[in-house]
């Protein structure tokens, strides 16, 4: 039997002298593995397809194991992103919160077309910090972990002003704020911006403009969010936050 799947690039490791193996994370079978023959030779039919975040299609014959590649036809390259050191950073941790955070060959079209929409708007000019926040909010409610962003957390009031509260996992309103000392204030604004992040699909986004003061006191809950509940730890995450680092001196 020979698979087609459309895939993503996550990641790739050199094999021998001249082989890859490539992770990609596919729409119709999850993420998987399969080993490019020859990938690391100049000319290689293989070359373009086995780069990180690739999107192509790829056919190898179905295995538990390692398949070999047979052929990869390429369908973008993500070029604006690729000029860049900056969206590369964010490009390279979106991609590996993919590789961390989801199982092996276990089908999520759904998050499939989250990562690859993600990449694409990031590609087109969206800001990177939204494309991350959104992504970052919908794995965790994939992974069952999600804030809780619509109301106070106690008693559900809509009603702002709202803090943000990790012990909480999500809002508390003026009359709750006070179960939680380390609860951080934010506007209305940022509650709501919280909220359509974690609902609305990148097409219904739009060209949001987020305020350098706002995106950081959103990354700061993010970062703190992610670290507790998620357990992930990611590389690409202190390369992407040292490099930030380095643009605000
Ligand atoms: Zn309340």
């Amino acid at each position: 039997m020979i698979d087609k799947a459309e895939g993503l690039v996550l990641r790739t490791v050199v094999y021998g002298e001249s082989n890859k193996i490539i992770t990609l994370l596919t729409r119709e079978y999850g993420k998987l593995a399969v080993m490019a023959r020859g990938a690391k030779k100049p000319g290689s039919r293989f070359n373009a397809a086995s780069q990180p975040f690739i999107r192509a299609v790829y056919v190898y014959p179905r295995s538990r194991g390692l398949g070999q590649l047979k052929s990869a036809d390429v369908i973008t390259g993500y070029s604006n992103i690729r000029q860049d050191v900056f969206l590369m950073a964010y490009a390279m941790y979106v991609l590996e919160l993919a590789d961390k955070a989801l199982d092996e060959r276990v089908p999520q079209p759904a998050l499939y077309d989250l990562f690859v929409d993600g990449l694409e708007a990031m590609d087109e000019g969206l800001d990177p910090d939204v494309v991350s926040f959104i992504i970052e909010l919908r794995l965790l409610r994939h992974l069952g972990i999600a804030p809780h962003l619509n109301g106070c957390t106690v008693c559900g009031s809509a009603e702002a002003p709202f803090a943000f509260s990790l012990s909480h996992g999500g809002l508390l309103c003026k009359r709750h704020r006070h179960e939680d000392e380390h609860a951080v204030y934010v506007t209305e604004a940022v509650a709501k911006m919280l909220y359509v992040f974690s609902v609305y699909d990148f097409s219904r986004i739009g060209k949001v403009e987020v305020k350098p003061e706002t995106k950081r006191l959103l990354r700061q809950i993010m970062d703190a969010y992610m670290e507790r509940y998620s357990g992930l730890r990611l590389r690409s995450k202190r390369v992407l936050d040292q490099l930030l680092n380095l643009g605000d001196d």
